[in-house]
């Protein structure tokens, strides 16, 4: 079995990875959103600034018609959607990863265990099953793991 030291640095190295996401999920956010107010911008025939334009990426130095100004506009527009989807499956991926990390590998996060006996009476053998708290666990379905790795994933939740 995978040790809780192991399992514990598998751990933070998600919780790296989905703040690193989410970093990005809030800057391309703010790039659509601007991205958005240009396209309004150009609809309404007013002029984008130069800043503008280098800050998403358009060579400012060159002079373009509203129409293809609008392209450029959606074709950046676009990239940036597809990546904020794949960030998006990303950031569940992780989560899901972290939720299965995290998890009790005894009753699988249940956080109760079954034991069947087998009472022998006559000549015939009735089982029992009877639901226990989860000795590994104690009831709570997660590993034991370090309180400051607790702390982040509260964080994160
Ligand atoms: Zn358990």
């Amino acid at each position: 079995m995978t040790s809780i030291i192991q399992i514990e640095e598998d751990i933070l190295k998600t919780i790296k990875e989905l703040e690193d996401i989410k970093i990005e999920i809030t800057n391309l956010n703010q790039e659509l959103k601007l991205i958005q107010e240009l396209i309004s911008t150009v609809n309404q025939n007013d002029i984008i600034s130069k800043d503008k334009m280098l800050e998403i990426g358009i060579d400012p130095t060159q002079i373009y018609s509203p129409t293809i100004l609008k392209l450029k506009l959606r074709g950046i527009q676009n990239t940036k959607k597809t990546r904020l989807n794949e960030l998006q499956i990303g950031h569940n991926k992780n989560k899901q990863l972290i939720n299965h990390l995290t998890k009790c590998p005894i009753c699988q996060g249940k956080g109760t265990t079954t034991k069947t006996s087998y009472d022998r009476n006559d000549n015939r053998i009735t089982p029992t099953t009877k639901t226990e708290t989860c000795p590994t666990c104690q009831g709570k379905g997660q590993l034991n793991i370090n309180s400051q790795i607790l702390e982040l994933l509260k964080k994160i939740k």
